[in-house]
């Protein structure tokens, strides 16, 4: 297993939009491996391919708080959406900054599992709002979209700064 380097917003990278997994190999099942390490690692509760520049329609998951529920979700599609819930969310690749994201409270998603196997399932509560902020990654779309345009370009302007100031600390 290896981690991963996360990519940052606004990196263009992350408006990719990640292509099908025709088959579910070891490949694969390599990529959700180091996902998984480069999550817990972070710490996060979710990551999506995209955020490690490989443009592959995998995400991972895990909202316990002791790494006992992993979930890797291979070719996700939401079949159903139901109700509201409005939450705080965060990125791994907007780090620092947490504001309010509308989203569906139930889903019920087809996906495959690392064993290839096609599987349906619900699902509510953090793990939702989760999946279904991974989806987006996948479709190069992040939660500061949901933001307006100012606080959007807020949000740019400061990360290029950080990111500025720590290329510099690395070369010194
Ligand atoms: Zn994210």
């Amino acid at each position: 297993m290896a981690k991963l380097a996360i990519l940052e917003f606004p990196d263009p990278r992350l408006r990719k939009r990640a292509l099908p997994v025709s088959a579910v190999d070891l490949e694969v099942r390599r990529l959700i491996d180091d996902l998984f390490e480069t999550m817990y690692a972070a710490p996060g509760i979710g990551l999506a391919a995209t955020q490690v520049d490989v443009h592959r329609r995998v995400l991972v998951a895990d909202v316990s708080s002791d790494g006992s529920d992993p979930h890797a979700l291979i070719n996700p599609v939401i079949l159903q959406k139901d109700g509201v819930a409005v939450s705080e969310e965060g990125c791994l690749s907007v780090p620092g900054y947490y504001e309010e994201v509308e989203r569906a409270k139930h889903i019920r998603v087809r996906y495959q599992d690392r064993s290839g196997a096609e599987i349906e399932k619900d699902f509510e509560g953090l793990l939702a709002i989760c999946v279904q902020h991974e989806i987006d990654h996948l479709d190069g779309k992040l939660f500061v979209d949901y933001l307006s345009e100012a606080k959007r370009s807020r949000i740019r302007k400061r990360l290029l700064r950080d990111q500025r100031q720590s290329s510099t600390a690395a070369i010194l």
